[in-house]
């Protein structure tokens, strides 16, 4: 039996979750779905054993290089999606990122929409997630109609001393946007305790602005909205006209369910949104749904990124580190022809999670335990764009299983990047041979395991011959079919990828809205 919906969506995270808020109080009967459960509150959320070392909030899914390669995807199945993990790190796209980039590899191409066309959505976007920032200090970003809503996370002492030498070395650091909810005027009023295990753990006091706190547990309990969990979306069929999806398949409890919705919107994560459309071929739709561009699953982008420690001899007992950013390098500058892309801090690193990651770090400094090497290190973040090439791309085989094919771009600028921060570092007294480099959640052995900002896979656009969404993210090939989470990137800029996403399932909510009315 198929039970009915105004609005059906697939996934909790920063899309799905965020279009449930936005869509809640139209009063309209909206059912989401989500694969996986709530993330127990334990205080392993807080150890880095079981976090780093032991994956233990990993999905135990299993994907498949293009050598048929087998590895464990660091993909995160828990309503709020990603976000339960991520650092909320809450960067807008910059104006540039909109238009046409040249790359050393290739050209980063144009969105089909503005900035100002996303302005007012980013706006919203950061009110709801509570994003503290300080806007003015980064000559890369866009011009802005509201504050931020919080004033800036500020530096503790060490960050604020490296800061201060990079502005007076010439460069403009900047408070970077952090989604963590920390009054820092009233902290007995905080719920944020700023502690040490905000990045790629889940937060267990709950203070994290991550999809599940801030959009999905508000809407608990109202009479229009339902939430499943452990509802794993199979497949979506259609009409015989193939316009219209009339029938979302769920497996739940081992049981196959199937639910209907006038509007579905699709929101899994780049590559298990395109897994469901593949996965869904029909007669109408013989090469997956809404594929008859062929770009389904295509122009797969996660960032090229690399996770530095920085060692000096001075301590670093920063706890919350993820308060500062570097932009010098995001475009093209007179000595480099190409952009580089964005250097951000990282959480603070940990003899703990250091065992799981790099047990070779200390070689450079042999009488160093992992505990001083922690104690010193001040840990970078880099993030280079990577680009939309239709090869890089997830398929599915004959058992629906994921796989995929990616090749990087863009290395030189990632390179180059490494280099500017090593001459950066010479303005901190942390002098470039001191150097390392270290893995994070990127790990160098199965480099496509860490997807945690993958996007791509069916961009937006207006022609439907190279492209899967309208500009209302509707696919072009059917009336009720939406995907609100990062696959509709036509290309990925080179910060965070959250709040993009965030912002356009806010843009996406308001049409959803308007069609319904
Ligand atoms: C460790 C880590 C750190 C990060 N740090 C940052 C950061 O600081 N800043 C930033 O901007 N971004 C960060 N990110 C990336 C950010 O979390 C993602 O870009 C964002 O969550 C993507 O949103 P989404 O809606 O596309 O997917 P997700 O948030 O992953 O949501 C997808 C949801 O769909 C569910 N799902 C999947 N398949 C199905 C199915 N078949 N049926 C039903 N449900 C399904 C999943 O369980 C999940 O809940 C980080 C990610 C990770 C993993
Ligand atoms: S810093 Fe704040 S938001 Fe982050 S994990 Fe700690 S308490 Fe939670």
């Amino acid at each position: 039996m198929t039970e009915n919906y105004d609005v059906i969506i697939i996934g909790s995270g920063a899309g799905g979750g965020t279009l449930a808020y936005a869509l809640a109080d139209s009063g309209k009967k909206i059912l989401l779905l989500e694969r996986g459960d709530y993330l127990p509150r334990e205080t392993d959320n807080w150890s880095p054993r079981p976090v780093f070392v032991d994956g233990k909030y990993i999905s135990k899914d299993t994907w498949y290089d293009q050598d048929g390669k087998p590895f464990q995807p660091q993909v995160h199945y828990f309503v709020g999606g990603a976000t339960k993990l991520y650092g909320a790190a809450l960067y807008r796209l910059r104006p540039v990122d909109f238009g046409e980039i040249k790359h050393v590899d290739g050209i980063s191409p144009a969105w089909p929409l503005s900035y100002d066309d996303f302005e007012p959505w980013y706006s919203e976007a950061e009110n709801l997630y509570q994003v503290h920032g300080n806007a003015g200090e980064d000559p890369t970003e866009g011009p802005r109609s509201q504050p931020y809503p919080w004033p800036a996370v500020s530096h503790e002492p060490r960050l604020q001393e490296i800061s201060d030498a990079l502005a007076k070395g010439g460069y403009h650091p900047f408070h970077a946007p952090c989604g963590i909810m920390l009054n820092e005027a009233h902290r007995a009023e905080s719920t944020c305790i700023r502690c040490a295990w905000c990045d790629g753990y889940p937060c267990l006091v709950h203070a994290k602005a991550d999809a599940e706190v801030i959009a999905v547990r508000p809407l608990l309990g109202r009479p229009n909205v339902t939430l499943l969990v452990g509802a794993e979306v199979t497949r979506l069929e259609t009409d015989d006209s193939g316009r219209t999806v009339t029938g979302v398949v769920v497996s739940r409890d081992g049981n196959r369910e199937v639910y209907q919705g006038d509007i579905v919107a699709v929101s899994a994560g780049a590559a298990n949104t395109a897994k469901l459309l593949l996965n869904s071929a029909n007669d109408r739709h013989p090469n997956g749904l809404a594929n008859g561009s062929d770009q389904v699953g295509r122009n797969y982008m996660y960032h090229n990124c690399k996770a530095i420690a920085a060692l000096s001899k001075e301590d670093n007992d920063t706890v919350y580190q993820k308060t500062l950013g570097i932009n010098d390098f995001y475009s093209a500058t007179k000595d480099y022809e190409y952009p580089a892309g964005n250097i951000q801090m990282v959480g603070k690193s940990n003899a703990e999670a250091m065992r799981g990651e790099e047990p070779h770090l200390t070689w450079f400094a042999p009488e160093w335990t992992l505990a001083d090497t922690a104690k010193h290190s001040v840990d970078f973040w880099l993030t280079t764009e990577d680009l939309p090439v239709p090869e890089n791309r997830v398929t599915t085989d004959s058992d629906g299983n994921v796989h995929l094919t990616y090749s990087p771009t863009n290395a030189e600028e990632e390179t180059r990047l490494y280099e500017e921060l090593k001459k950066v570092l010479n303005h901190t007294g942390m002098a470039a041979h001191h150097v390392l480099r270290k893995n994070f959640y990127c790990d160098m052995d199965i480099p496509l395991a860490g997807c945690a900002h993958q996007v791509g896979t069916t961009r937006f656009g207006t022609d439907p011959a190279t492209s899967v969404l309208d500009t209302n993210c509707k696919a072009h090939e059917l009336d009720n079919l939406y995907v609100v989470d990062t696959s509709f990137f036509p290309s990925i800029g080179a910060v965070n990828p959250a709040l993009t996403a965030i912002a356009n399932a806010l843009r996406v909510g308001d049409h959803i809205r308007s069609r319904l009315a």
